[in-house]
């Protein structure tokens, strides 16, 4: 993998880059849709390049449980399983096991009110993972079964599954969680990156004929300057026989008001050479946000969740096409979008296919809204690069924020 900047904001931090990988380049900023197990749910890979996709990301975690990692192996790896020639990204399981452990699934949109617990589990939940210095041991969510993910462990199935991106193993905290708590968990995830590291090397001395993965370390530090920093510098500083962490993942809990000012903290500390992820952002005004202070690559499930909700993206804002309103509009959902199913298909026919429960609703929604997560992703990349960017991004939120929808 190799990583150059080419152009860069003349004040601040975002940068336009381009990422390359043994299965293609990505033009960064890039907005990454999610493929948990292995699909982008309801539609084909095709359709995903077509919109402009890049990459794709799926999860660790997932498809360690089902179908298992060595069944992605023997298929050969991630991008043949699931028919996509493109770069891919796995990411490491610490989130889900952690976050689907506590029975909180955004960690992101918790409301936190002050309360700090270090024994926090959703309300009717038990808790179905338990941290340690080594590892974490969990329960399946799919049929009970106890596991254990170590850095070892996550490793091995990250080699497995065979994506171009893979990501080290890290615990994953939430908001609610003490000062100290945050700290302990911090050593462990800079413990747990170092033996990533290790297991890495091995793992890719001991298969020289498969293509090189590159592994991102993740820096953690919830909403805390000075952790998050030396999170940054630890991992940014460390390497094993010579080798560092070829880029870094930004992850954990962020409270959105302060997405900007976080995310600002690391990359200040990283090195300016090296890609930078966004882990788990897909709002439109977060993605301005985090690319200004200076995140390369994002991922969220949001485009793809919220479309299977009848919750469509519009240059005014977001709708839900299951209001009456829309019955009889005969026009695309958006009509300045390039998508098939703007350039194919009414809000009427959405409307009515939602209303009805028929499964291409899904398919034809999440093809517009990863095309318009994607798109201004795009648009924001060609904005900085041109020097536009200011005025876009005041059109561009004025527009989409500013007004009540059609
Ligand atoms: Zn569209």
């Amino acid at each position: 993998m190799s990583f150059v900047v080419t152009a860069r904001m003349p004040d601040g931090r975002g940068r336009v880059g381009l990422l390359r990988t043994p299965h293609g380049d990505i033009a960064t900023p890039a907005f990454i849709p999610v493929g948990t197990r292995a699909s982008v749910k309801a539609v084909l890979p095709e359709s995903m390049r077509e919109l402009g996709a890049q990459a794709l990301l799926a999860n660790a975690y997932h498809l360690y449980l089902q179908p298992g990692a060595d069944i992605v192996d023997a298929a050969g790896g991630l991008g043949a399983f699931m028919n996509w020639s493109g770069p891919t990204f796995t990411d490491s399981g610490g989130f889900q096991v952690l976050s689907l452990g506590v029975g909180f699934k955004k960690i992101l949109a918790m409301d936190v009110q002050g309360r700090e617990r270090d024994d926090v589990v959703a309300p009717g939940k038990d808790r179905l993972a338990h941290v340690d210095d080594d590892g974490v041991t969990f329960k399946s969510h799919l049929d009970g079964t106890v596991h254990r993910f170590t850095s070892e462990i996550s490793m091995r199935v990250q080699h497995q599954l065979g994506a171009d991106i893979i990501f080290a193993f890290d615990e994953c905290t939430t908001l609610m969680n003490t000062y100290e708590y945050q700290v302990r968990a911090l050593e462990r995830t800079t413990a747990w990156a170092r033996r990533c590291l290790v297991s890495h090397s091995e793992l890719t001395r001991d298969s020289p004929a498969r293509p090189p993965q590159a592994l991102f370390a993740v820096i953690q530090g919830a909403q805390y300057e000075d952790l998050r920093r030396r999170s940054a510098r630890e991992l940014s500083g460390m390497s094993v026989d010579g080798r560092g962490f070829e880029g870094f993942g930004i992850g954990g809990a962020l409270e959105k008001p302060r997405l900007g000012e976080i995310v600002g903290w690391v990359t200040d500390e990283l090195p300016a050479d090296r890609p930078r992820h966004l882990l788990g952002i897909g709002d439109p005004d977060d993605l301005f946000t985090g690319i200004e202070a200076g995140a390369d690559t994002f991922d969220c499930v949001a485009p793809s969740r919220v479309a299977r909700n009848a919750a469509l993206h519009a240059p005014t804002g977001r709708f839900n096409i299951t209001g009456a309103d829309y019955r009889r509009q005969f026009v695309p959902i958006d009509d300045e979008c390039d998508c098939y199913t703007c350039t194919h298909y009414t809000r009427a026919y959405l409307h009515h296919a939602f209303k009805s429960k028929e499964m291409i609703a899904f398919t034809l929604a999440t093809i517009h809204n990863e095309r318009f997560i994607v798109g201004l992703v795009d648009r924001i990349r060609a904005a900085i690069a041109s020097g536009d960017y200011p005025d876009f991004k005041r059109e561009f939120l004025g527009r989409y924020y500013g007004r009540v929808r059609r």
